[in-house]
């Protein structure tokens, strides 16, 4: 049975937080900036960069409060909410300034952190009042939390006649065999025992997250905390999967009526918490998306990231087909949409891959506009691993980046050892994006290399390093800089 998408006690309880936000919010007005995308779009990278160029006083001409000498300072002020954990700035700026620089640990669940910034408004009126305080809240959560917003409209026969069908296309085979395997000998009328349901949920499980491997690149589908569970990992909560139907009505005691109440308890106490307490409290939103790592995929795994960015992008349309429209009591005004990790191409390909982007989320942006967002489409990178040159191939000039791939990264039969710097041609991007949602002979060779952290960071007046990006400062201007005019 499907249970209420809402309830009055949730309707309440947002409410009341947006009325403590906005009465601390007489002292210090807050803008609260969710931060999302799916698993390694470059959440963790983006925000330390974010707070690191801000806390630092970094050059950030494309951020007119800083170019315009506005911005007086930013400090890290006390964590705001004891029930969210704290984004460990700290650690993920020692990892990437450490000897070796290693990327840090990536999200793995919601964590928040607040800034307060001070500034000279550029308003005359308001200037005469001395100096101005914005509070930025950041919460970074993981983008595969979104794909269950869908979950709570359907019921258990809805979602697993769903699940089971994708399951069962000829692209999910090899990922999905194992577990439709040990699903073709279970009765779902059979008594309800825990360990059938331990098996089947962990085979559930293995089959979502090879799907997302890095060849593969296929991306998720609900429960997102079977993706990215978060603190969950282990719980009961997630001991469910999907089943065909029974024959009969089942009984109290059968398997299907167990996973039945495993899922709505997955929906009561996971999924809504997350939608009242966090993603409805939030001002303006960033997706990352990394599209790069999809192109090198092909086909199917651009098509699906299409389609998973649509789910996730649907958490941000308003109206009745939203179950938790009626819950937003304040609403997203601004959408990001970024293709991270851009110094991967040198930057003469940023507008076709910005181009891409559009195309990855034009469904999506368009039903956000419809409900009144402003959105935008920007090709960054958070912190460039990369410079660029050229070199010559048989009389053309090609544009080439430079950096040290990490070990074990592989080109055709070379494998790098993560101490060798190269240059690398990494193809050319489509002129018209849709030939990279059709056939594999359509698209074009394309070579993306994750690469390590850069080293010898050039350091500022005041002895901070600094870490080169592309366009981090026009991101920061389109989702702080108009409240802080
Ligand atoms: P999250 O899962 O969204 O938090 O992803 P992370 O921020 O941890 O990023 C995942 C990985 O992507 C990192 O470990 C890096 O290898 C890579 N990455 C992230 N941002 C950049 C960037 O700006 N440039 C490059 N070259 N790689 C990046």
């Amino acid at each position: 049975m499907s249970s209420l998408p809402t309830t009055i006690a949730d309707e309440l309880s947002i409410t009341l937080g947006n009325l403590a936000d906005a009465a601390t919010g007489t002292v210090t007005p807050t803008l609260r900036i969710g931060v999302t995308g799916l698993s390694r779009a470059g959440k963790t990278i983006f925000i330390t960069a974010l707070i690191h160029n801000l806390l630092t006083g970094a050059r950030l001409p494309g951020f007119p409060p800083m170019a315009e000498g506005r911005l007086i300072g930013a400090r890290l002020a006390e964590h705001p909410d004891n029930a969210t954990p704290r984004f460990a700035y700290e650690n993920h700026l020692a990892a990437l300034t450490g000897h070796p620089p290693a990327w840090p640990e990536s999200t793995r669940r919601i964590s928040q952190l607040r800034l307060t910034l001070r500034y000279q408004s550029a308003r005359w009126l308001r200037s005469q009042l001395g100096i101005s305080t914005l509070n930025l809240d950041i919460v970074d959560y993981p983008g595969e939390w979104l794909l269950d917003l869908p979950l709570l409209t359907k019921s258990y026969a809805e979602w697993s006649a769903e699940a089971l069908a994708l399951a069962r296309r000829p692209a999910r085979a090899a990922e999905a065999k194992d577990f439709l395997d040990a699903l073709s000998h279970i009765d779902p009328a059979r008594e309800a025992d825990e360990v059938t349901a331990e098996t089947l949920a962990t085979s559930f499980t293995h089959y979502l997250r090879t799907s997302r491997g890095d060849a593969r690149a296929l991306s998720t589908l609900p429960p997102g905390r079977f993706l990215m569970p978060g603190d969950l990992e282990g719980s009961p909560a997630l001991t469910f999967a999907p089943l065909p139907p029974p024959a009969a009505t089942p009984r109290h005691a059968s398997l299907y009526a167990m996973l039945e109440r495993r899922y709505e308890a997955y929906k009561s106490v996971v999924v809504r918490p997350f939608f009242r307490d966090h993603f409805a409290r939030l001002d303006r939103q960033i997706v990352l998306v990394d599209a790069l790592r999809a192109l090198n995929a092909g086909p199917e795994a651009v098509a699906d990231l299409e389609t998973a960015l649509t789910s996730v992008l649907a958490c941000f349309r308003q109206g009745a087909s939203n179950p938790i429209s009626r819950l937003f009591t304040r609403r997203i005004d601004r959408i990001l949409f970024a293709a991270t990790k851009a110094d991967l191409l040198h930057h003469t390909s940023h507008p076709r891959l910005e181009a891409i982007l559009n195309r990855l989320v034009a469904n999506a942006a368009r039903r956000a506009k419809f409900a009144g967002a402003e959105t935008r489409s920007l090709a960054i990178a958070a912190i460039r691993a990369t410079h660029e040159g050229t070199v010559k191939d048989n009389g053309e000039t090609l544009h080439t980046i430079i950096g040290t791939p990490e070990n074990g990264q592989r080109l055709g039969e070379v494998v790098y050892d993560g101490e060798t710097e190269i240059a690398l041609f990494p193809g050319d991007l489509p002129e018209n994006p849709d030939s990279l949602f059709k056939t594999a002979d359509s698209t074009p060779h394309l070579n993306f290399l994750r690469f390590l952290p850069p080293a010898n960071l050039p350091v500022s007046e005041t002895g901070d390093p600094v870490f080169p990006y592309i366009r981090l400062d026009r991101a920061l201007d389109f989702l702080v800089g108009d409240k802080m005019q």
